[in-house]
């Protein structure tokens, strides 16, 4: 299904992204302290002290100082290298997507695989400092929404005028639309719930990310991603629930979820989605 992806383009993927995942760490603890992201350099919480170069090297360094810091002996969670490994991961999917996102019928048709590898990239860029904040905090942090979207129109701007006909010029203005769908469709809901339930069941973050997914992937895709989400989401709660590791009634985040379908939809496309979910509602109906 997916085209084949050189060794060397897959190597440099996986090296970058562990460098990024390194970054987004960071991110992901200054930015809710609303500390700078680029300064001071990397110390460690506990003693202060600054990092050397060789204890900053992505995932090496934690198997090297066998996760423990070399002045006060503080542990340093695995969250670190997991993080880094999986952004890793990302960044080579990302490379292997760009046959299904350039795919008639998905999200960016026809767009130039450059624009294609830096796109998906950038999203994931994004989209893992806000699912750490929501798991930390449940909460999704306004700045990273903002730019998201921003950037999502821009890269579909550029790629609809790559293409150069009139369908492609309609490209900004239909992932325009999905974002604002995204956006007041959530809202929409979470009022709802609200006025049912009597207690807020989606937060206004969900909506934002919903508004950003919008603006990268188009109606379809930000529409096949909110069905992931919900599937995967009810699941988790539900083996949560029988677990007993969730009470009932007990909030979770849902960015992860929306987060997690975005980049799914991404990396396999819209054709493979649709194709899986009629397969799926076709089994169902028999
Ligand atoms: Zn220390």
């Amino acid at each position: 299904m997916l085209d084949p992806l050189s060794p060397v383009l897959a190597l440099w993927s996986a090296l970058l992204g562990a460098c990024v995942g390194s970054f987004l760490n960071v991110v992901a603890w200054r930015l809710p302290r609303q500390e700078s992201v680029v300064h001071p350099r990397s110390h460690c919480p506990r003693c202060g002290s600054r990092l050397a170069w060789f204890e900053n090297i992505p995932l090496l360094s934690w198997l090297l100082l066998r996760a423990r810091c070399r002045h006060c002996g503080a542990g340093i969670s695995g969250r670190y290298p997991a993080v880094e490994l999986l952004c890793s991961g990302l960044f080579v999917a990302a490379a292997a997507a760009i046959p299904a996102i350039t795919a008639t019928g998905s999200s960016l048709p026809g767009a130039p695989a450059l624009l294609v590898l830096i796109g998906g990239w950038l999203l994931i860029a994004l989209l893992l400092p806000m699912v750490l904040i929501d798991l930390d905090q449940l909460w999704l942090p306004e700045p990273l929404c903002r730019w998201g979207v921003l950037l999502g129109l821009l890269i579909s701007a550029i790629a609809g005028f790559s293409q150069g006909d009139a369908p492609g010029r309609s490209l900004l203005l239909w992932h325009l639309l999905a974002a604002s769908a995204g956006l007041l469709g959530f809202e929409a809901t979470s009022a709802l719930a609200q006025k049912l339930l009597g207690k807020p069941a989606l937060g206004l973050g969900d909506a934002k990310l919903a508004a950003l997914l919008g603006a990268w992937l188009g109606l379809t895709g930000l529409g096949l991603s909110v069905v992931l989400a919900v599937f995967s989401g009810a699941l988790f709660g539900l083996l949560g629930l029988i677990s007993g590791r969730l009470r009932r009634g007990q909030p979770f985040p849902f960015g992860p979820f929306l987060a997690g379908g975005g980049l799914a939809v991404w990396c396999l496309g819209n054709p493979f989605w649709l194709q899986r979910l009629s397969q799926w509602l076709g089994w169902s109906a028999l």
